[in-house]
């Protein structure tokens, strides 16, 4: 039995790219206490296989496809999601793209355009389009996933960490705007965690090694690592919690 706080039983649930890696672990987590879950990414097929999977489990789901820098489909996601459940409780701003590995001052229009679109501006898009349902429930939450590459520089992922730390402010101004509406807003800033976003670190064995010892639990995440607290940020164990930043990285951040 779900511990009474931690149960998210009749709650609905809407989690962009949660068709692999952390979004699927914070789906399959959230399922698993009793929510409705939204199944999104890009791909109907994949949205389909992991919502069968869900089901196969005792869970609930439902598919509904929706790339997160196209206004129209995020629209068309709340709508459905309203036509198919008739209510929403959570929402987690988990897809997000990098298509660029390099210093800012080599980076190309395109990427960056990319970048902002689809980690910034289709967040902010999501949460105006969803924000307003969800205060009509009590307790409802939002849960950016950010990165601690928006909490530090890089030489390299500037402006993905650009856009996470935009993020992370995002979880800042809308907890203000509607916590008194009784809405909590919240971002998760993940370490290194082994999905096929950061596969290039976590299937090398050198790079993987090397990322282990610098982090205290001398380990790399697993998306379960960052699941549970996106859990605990959604249910009423969190609810004096908002605007907030948890980061979620074996300790990495706190050593020299
Ligand atoms: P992942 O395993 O590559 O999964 C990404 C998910 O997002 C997939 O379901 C993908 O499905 C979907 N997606 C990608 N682009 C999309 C778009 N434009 N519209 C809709 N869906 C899209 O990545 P992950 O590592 O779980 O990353 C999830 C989040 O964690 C991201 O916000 C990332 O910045 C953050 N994060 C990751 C790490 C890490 O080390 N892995 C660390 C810190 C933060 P489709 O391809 O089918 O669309």
């Amino acid at each position: 039995m779900t511990t009474p706080m931690f149960d998210l039983t009749g709650k609905v649930a809407i989690i962009t790219g949660s068709t692999k890696g952390i979004g699927k672990a914070i789906a399959r987590q959230m399922a698993r206490s009793g929510a409705k879950v939204v199944i999104s990414s890009r791909k109907a097929d994949a949205c389909d296989s992991v919502t069968e999977e869900i089901i196969a489990e005792g869970g609930t789901a439902v598919s509904i496809p929706c790339h997160i820098g196209d206004k129209a489909q995020l629209q068309a996601l709340v709508d459905k999601t309203l036509a198919q459940y008739g209510r929403i409780d959570i929402l987690v701003c988990n897809a997000a793209t990098n298509p660029t590995y390099g210093p800012l001052s080599e980076i190309p229009d395109g990427a960056l355009d990319k970048i902002l679109d689809v980690n910034v501006k289709g967040a902010v898009w999501l949460c105006n389009m969803a924000l307003p349902h969800i205060e009509k429930q009590k307790g409802g939450s939002v849960i950016l996933i950010s990165s601690i590459a928006g909490l530090r520089g890089s030489a390299t992922i500037g402006a993905y960490g650009m856009s996470k730390a935009a993020e992370a402010a995002l979880a800042r101004n809308l907890a203000l705007e509607w916590g008194p509406r009784g809405v909590r807003v919240n971002a998760i800033a993940p370490g290194l965690i082994a999905t096929d976003f950061a596969k290039a670190l976590t299937e090398d064995p050198v790079r993987r090694e090397r990322a282990a010892t610098r982090t205290p639990l001398r380990r790399i995440g697993e998306p379960d690592d960052i699941a549970g607290v996106a859990h605990f940020l959604a249910s009423d164990a969190a609810a004096y919690v908002t605007g907030q930043v948890i980061v979620a990285d074996g300790g990495e951040m706190v050593s020299s």
